[in-house]
């Protein structure tokens, strides 16, 4: 279907886009959605004469989903790999539904996912800002990305949302239906009981300086150029020293301890 894209970079034939866009998609088994994603996504970027690679950072199976370490990694990955001014930060079920939302960076880090059509396309809350979000790559850098701290589902975004606010930074958002999305349907995953607690502390000592990118540990298990995406499969453990045999996997890898 697309005989003029490889490596996961899509751009305008005639002109320059004026901002060079890595599209970060965390990801673990959920084939059929990436696939709903990428038909949908990739002609809208199209028509927004967007430069943009995608980069899938998927999680290998050894540990619980890590969502805020999945978009650390694939930010830092991608900035090995080229230079952004721009990251989107994209769940594999959001799909924007309006050719105005337009995937770029703005000063303030842009929430393009606002009116979700699972919240009857409803801003969810004042301070949400899952499902599809952009920040500058400096701006992104500046608060140290997303905290590693949680596990299963849920409170990544809230503490990113107190990232923001720290450093003095405000979320924009389309107005209206700009910013509706449709969600693709999965089975609701297991919430993590106790991250109502984590988030308690993370903003009690938001201390964004020991938590974020410059904290992220993780072995590249392998990074695959495909066609219409760039694969980044990582091992990430809960504990901080990874054991003997994840670093045996990673011989002649991509290490970041
Ligand atoms: N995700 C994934 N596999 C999982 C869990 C989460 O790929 O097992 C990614 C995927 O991009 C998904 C996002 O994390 O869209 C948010 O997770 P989920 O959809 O479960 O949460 P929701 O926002 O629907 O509550
Ligand atoms: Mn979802």
């Amino acid at each position: 279907m697309y005989p003029d894209i490889d490596n996961g970079h899509i751009y305008p034939k005639n002109c320059r886009a004026k901002q060079k866009i890595a599209i970060v998609i965390p990801y673990r088994n959920r084939e059929t959605h990436l696939h709903q994603w990428l038909l949908n996504v990739i002609p809208l970027l199209r028509r927004q004469q967007a430069d943009a690679t995608i980069f899938v950072s998927e999680q290998a199976e050894v540990e619980n989903f890590n969502r805020g370490m999945m978009k650390n990694i694939g930010f830092i990955e991608a900035t090995k790999y080229d230079q952004f001014d721009c990251v989107v930060f994209n769940d594999v079920d959001y799909v924007p539904e309006d050719d105005h939302n337009i995937y770029q960076c703005l000063s303030q880090p842009n929430h393009m996912a606002g009116r979700p059509k699972k919240k009857g396309y409803k801003l969810y809350y004042g301070g949400f800002t899952g499902g599809i979000i952009s920040f500058r790559t400096d701006v992104f850098k500046g608060i140290n990305g997303y905290s590693n701290k949680f596990f299963v589902w849920g409170g990544e975004d809230d503490n990113l949302g107190k990232r923001i606010k720290k450093a003095g930074l405000s979320i924009s958002r389309p107005l209206y239906n700009v910013s509706h999305c449709t969600t693709l349907r999965h089975k609701v995953d297991k919430r993590q009981p106790l991250r109502l607690k984590i988030l308690q502390e993370t903003n009690r000592n938001l201390e964004t300086e020991y938590d974020g990118i410059n904290t992220s540990k993780y072995i590249i298990s392998s990074l695959d150029n495909k066609k219409l995406y760039i694969r980044i499969l990582s091992i990430i453990k809960k504990v901080d020293n990874m054991g003997e045999y994840e670093k045996s996997l990673a011989k002649n890898l991509t290490l970041n301890l």
